[in-house]
């Protein structure tokens, strides 16, 4: 395709994704399939990579670009990001609606936009001539944090203005969340990863938005309401409700509860009505924001040094509740962590009664210094789970003693062991029955043993019915086992016992990998297995021993260590080993990149980055993620990430992936005329 045809096409495409984004994320109308986008995307982005020179800063592939900074810089505010003073009580709406009046000393109807207030973050975007040129946080109000890079990444916000005639300027302000869900999941990653959970889906919204690098913003499912203005040129609107029309119209997406009302009987009934259906809104909201909607009546009212006289937030009451904790239980997650659980007696908080509430970890325990004994404030925000959010320290009995979660497992009694750099407690027991599932279905993972057909369903039937009690019973099952589990049938259980005399000739590297050894990864596993060649060294090696290996850090060692000093974990290796597993000799590969790390950036041109993968692995080499010293090779492709500049700093030897495939054509050529010979 020609310069000028291309030029065409992509102009053409990117109107039709904005579209299809429009649909997708603001309307929640979708009129194409996922399949359907993915390829008008794909065909976009092979045409940009042809033509570089035709990306501009808003077409849609350009929402991930940025590089992660050291540190945000700052933006002032057009016009000041004031905050609205806040209404408890009808009597305080009353008194709102009563200075107006008074202010504006002429008897006027006033009309009113209401509209749930969101529980998020507040942001304001910068439109110049329609197309997205800043995105800032309130910050202080006056000077707030550029986060333009990771607001591209948020989908419902539009990069280019959906009119063909946009305001030459149009500032406009909203609130960023997370829904409820989305801060369930992201809380459970955090608790994966050993991290500290935010605290309600505000935190968690604000931890996403202010990252450093854009693209872990962008796998947080972030969303946006917009409701204000700030500085605008060229927009002829007269209310306030018609401004949110028309930034709706502009793809800007609004909330849809807002309304506008006439009196305050029906801004009463617009409040209750939104605190009764507050559990089932999907995101968090904490009151009611009312506003005078002509925008005249508004400039004339003006502000006070600290808020505007024409709008108030009327805040829902806290569902707040005290009570008295009876106990502190731990609970043992799917992943080995140890979790402090207060049990309280069962309290009423807003129609749902509560009995049990997590303290997340030690260092949360130990900053609300909570005790078995304690009163404390129990607080319920939507229907996330309680949380405790204070102590009532001056009604605690002078007995009462700080709470410590245990060095074992109260589930299996192995080892209970904090990391350096993670916050959790992690039982280290490879039989722990809390962790089984989950370690089954690692251990069978295609990359671990690969025992074809053992996928989630199956293993955690196993374990359900008791089947299987620690990892070494999955080489010791028989048909009559398996003929124990939901629709098995004789063909589909031979497939399975064949699967597990298949995944018996393994690599000792896939055999260390599969024990899902905290901090383990495919990359350490094979080290390991070079280093130490068979179990029983492994088992015997000393932590120095283990510090001692490149790319071992102290933290593995100690996990490795931990690990091997627990007997059972030891007999279990063991029976699985009897069972007749036969290690594949650990010959190293000979190739270009034997026994040569080698990590990739960019974008592939000529084929996907797991095929690359496994043309350097072919070559003996290992693949890495991320750039260290230690590095022998990095391969850049288009639009290479930070991991270049890196790599350069470290004088990494760089491949270009034009030099790349040369080399392996090179390679494989030799192979074939037997140079090797
Ligand atoms: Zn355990």
């Amino acid at each position: 395709m020609d310069k000028d045809r291309a030029r065409e096409r992509i102009e053409e495409l990117r109107t039709i994704i904005r579209y299809h984004d429009y649909l997708y994320y603001v309307k929640n109308q979708p009129e194409i399939t996922d399949s359907e986008y993915d390829k008008l995307f794909a065909e976009l982005r092979s045409l940009e990579n042809q033509f570089p020179d035709l990306i501009t800063s808003d077409s849609p592939t350009q929402r991930v670009s940025g590089e992660p900074q050291k540190e945000f810089k700052t933006r002032q505010h057009t016009i000041p990001m004031i905050s609205l003073d806040n209404a408890f009580e009808e009597s305080d709406i009353f008194d709102f609606i009563n200075r107006i009046k008074r202010f504006v000393k002429r008897h006027i109807d006033i009309d009113f936009v209401v509209e749930p207030k969101i529980d998020g973050l507040a942001l304001e975007l910068v439109y110049e001539n329609g197309l997205l040129v800043a995105g800032v946080t309130r910050g202080d109000g006056i000077t707030g944090e550029d986060v333009t890079a990771n607001v591209k990444t948020i989908k419902t916000i539009p990069l280019k203005l959906m009119t063909d005639d946009p305001p030459p300027l149009l500032e406009v302000r909203g609130e960023v969340f997370l829904s409820k869900s989305a801060f369930q999941m992201i809380n459970e990653q955090q608790e994966e990863q050993g991290k500290p959970p935010f605290a309600n889906p505000r935190n968690a919204a604000a931890g996403s938005l202010r990252q450093l690098d854009p693209s872990i913003t962008a796998k947080r499912p972030l969303s946006a309401f917009f409701y204000a203005p700030g500085m605008i040129r060229g927009l002829n609107v007269s209310t306030h409700f018609e401004f949110l029309q028309k930034i709706n119209s502009y793809g800007l997406k609004i909330n849809p509860l807002v309304k506008t009302v006439k009196d305050i009987t029906e801004i009463f009934n617009y409040h209750r009505y939104l605190s009764d259906i507050r559990d089932s809104l999907p995101y968090e909201i904490d009151g009611v924001v009312i506003k005078v909607n002509s925008l005249e009546l508004q400039k004339e009212l003006g502000e006070t040094a600290r808020s505007p006289r024409w709008a108030i937030a009327y805040k829902f009451k806290p569902r707040q509740a005290v009570t008295k904790i009876n106990d502190i239980i731990v609970s043992v997650g799917r992943t080995g962590t140890l979790t402090p659980v207060a049990i309280f007696e069962p309290v009423d908080i807003a129609g749902v009664t509560v009995s049990r509430a997590t303290l997340h970890n030690q260092d949360e325990v130990d900053r609300l210094d909570v005790r078995v004994g304690d009163y404390v404030v129990v607080e319920r925000a939507g229907d996330v789970i309680p949380e405790v959010v204070k102590v009532l320290k001056e009604k605690r009995a002078i007995t009462s003693t700080p709470f410590k979660l245990p060095d074992k497992c109260p589930i299996c009694g192995s080892k209970a062991i904090k990391y350096e750099g993670e916050v959790a407690i992690r039982c280290t027991g490879i039989d722990c029955p809390a962790q089984l599932k989950e370690r089954i279905k690692h251990f069978c993972k295609k990359d671990a043993m690969d025992i074809e057909g053992f996928g989630d369903k199956i293993c955690d039937q196993l374990v359900e019915k008791k089947i299987v009690k620690g990892i070494e019973d999955i080489f010791y099952l028989t048909m009559g086992d398996l003929f124990k589990l939901e629709r098995m049938g004789k063909k589909l259980a031979e497939n399975l016992l064949n699967s597990i005399e298949k995944a018996k000739k393994t690599e000792f590297y896939r055999f260390i990998y599969a024990l899902g050894i905290r901090f383990v990864g495919e990359v350490t596993a094979k080290k390991l297995a070079e280093t130490f060649k068979n179990i029983d060294n492994l088992i015997n090696a000393k932590e120095e021993e283990l510090k001692s290996i490149p790319d071992v850090g102290p933290v593995v060692a100690k996990s490795i260590f931990t690990f091997f000093s627990e007997e059972k974990n030891i007999t279990a290796v063991k029976k699985i080993l009897s069972a007749g597993i036969v290690f594949k000799e650990n010959e190293k590969v000979a190739g270009f990149f034997s026994g040569k790390s080698v990590v990739f950036t960019g974008t592939l041109s000529s084929m996907p980055r797991g095929e690359a993968k496994k043309l350097v692995e072919k070559q003996g080499g290992i693949v890495k993620s991320s750039v260290t010293k230690d590095l022998d090779y990095l391969i850049v492709g288009e639009e290479p990430g930070s991991k270049l500049d890196v790599a350069k700093g470290l004088n990494i030897k760089i491949l270009s992936e034009e030099e790349f495939i040369k080399l392996i054509k090179k390679e494989e050529e030799n192979k074939v005329t037997g140079r090797l010979l």
